[in-house]
């Protein structure tokens, strides 16, 4: 069955929400309808004349792409300019675009999970912390019959999640009281008469993102016609999300050695490298335009950083903290991610019996070549 484009992009919201995305950032729908009904979707890098050609080709109904097609600053859609032809013809095709940008460069899982994946980096973690956002602590209070389906209920939502454990819940028995008044239609007992009733305390912990739906799931899998429930903000912090990441290389190398292997596992012609070492093992990467996390580099004492777009002075400022710098190109050290986004709407979709294709734009190149 095809699926609307908005559970789509639900689901892309979920490992990349919108407050993540920079200030300066356009993120979600550019152009088109969210309502649309989606067979095919094109998992691109950028959405340009040719993308937008490809995914009329192959009958795609969206595009999801990483760089945006619209920043806050367009004013008008002219149709003489590049980006006005392109608006024009997803509007002709009838095909919706959407972009995940910056809060995809600071998502669990990815550009930068998907960069060090591809460096084969091990023990990573966020180079730049930003909030994860607020946790919640959900309590909702149970008859004992009903516990396991709405525990099932929450956690299947999302719910219950610290660090690498999944379901994590708490259960306290006791006795529950109500009067059901005037005009009630109880589950258990009968208006105007005091009841007491076995029930559980049910807690478990969320990210205040996921909160509406562990909320309906909780209400749909309770028998009572109000449940009672509280929601508690914490002050515990999430998982760290945020830019770039840092990790070790499975072996020692030089760094005429790591650049051949940046190179290899990156799939590129070539890299750009500056300063020179014997014992390169800890990697702190950032894909795209990373270069202004070269002092968080050198401060979590990594011995080289790989990002795109590094300029003279930026290098010069690395080798000032010690630390080598290989440019492997915006675009290289970017389109791993596709991939990833590819896998996880596909398993998402098989999850929840979505007959959508999702596909890899893959005959998308950089736009630089070495000549
Ligand atoms: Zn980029």
């Amino acid at each position: 069955m095809s699926v609307n484009c908005h559970i789509i992009m639900q689901a892309l919201e979920e490992i990349a929400p919108f407050r993540f995305a920079a200030d300066w950032d356009n993120v979600g729908l550019m152009v088109g309808s969210s309502s649309k009904q989606v067979n095919r979707a094109l998992v691109s890098l950028d959405i340009t004349e040719q993308t937008v050609g490809r995914a009329i080709q192959q009958q795609c109904d969206l595009i999801i792409a990483h760089h945006p097609l619209i920043f806050p600053n367009l004013t008008s859609v002219n149709t003489d300019t590049a980006s006005g032809r392109i608006i024009k013809k997803l509007i002709q095709a009838d095909i919706t675009a959407y972009a995940l940008h910056t809060n995809l460069d600071a998502a669990i899982g990815g550009v930068n999970d998907a960069l060090a994946n591809q460096l084969e980096l091990r023990n990573v973690s966020v180079l730049s912390k930003q909030s994860a956002g607020h946790l919640l602590k959900l309590a909702v209070f149970v008859p004992t019959s009903y516990v396991e389906n709405v525990r099932q209920a929450i956690t299947a939502a999302g719910a219950g999640h610290i660090g690498n454990y999944s379901h994590c819940t708490f259960k306290v028995d006791g006795t529950g009281t109500f009067l059901p008044l005037e005009g009630s239609n109880p589950f258990i007992g009968n208006p105007g008469h005091l009841e007491y009733c076995n029930e559980c305390r049910l807690e478990t912990i969320l990210p205040e993102s996921i909160k509406d739906k562990v909320l309906a799931a909780m209400l749909a899998a309770h028998p009572y016609e109000e449940v009672a429930y509280d929601l508690v903000p914490l002050l515990n912090s999430g998982t760290p999300i945020g830019l770039g990441r840092i990790g070790n290389l499975p072996q020692v190398m030089s760094s005429t050695e790591f650049s051949r292997y940046v190179k290899d596992k990156l799939k590129v012609d070539c890299v750009k490298i500056a300063g020179q070492a014997n014992n390169i093992q800890r990697v702190a990467v950032c894909g795209g335009s990373g270069a202004s996390l070269i002092p968080q580099a050198a401060a979590l004492g990594a011995d080289v950083f790989v990002t795109g777009e590094i300029s003279y002075h930026q290098a010069q400022q690395a080798l000032d903290l010690k630390l080598c710098v290989v440019d492997a190109g915006h675009f290289s050290t970017e389109v791993c991610v596709l991939e990833y986004l590819r896998e996880y709407l596909s398993e998402f979709g098989q999850a929840h019996d979505w007959s959508v294709e999702f596909i890899v734009d893959s005959e998308a190149r950089d736009i630089f070549s070495f000549v």
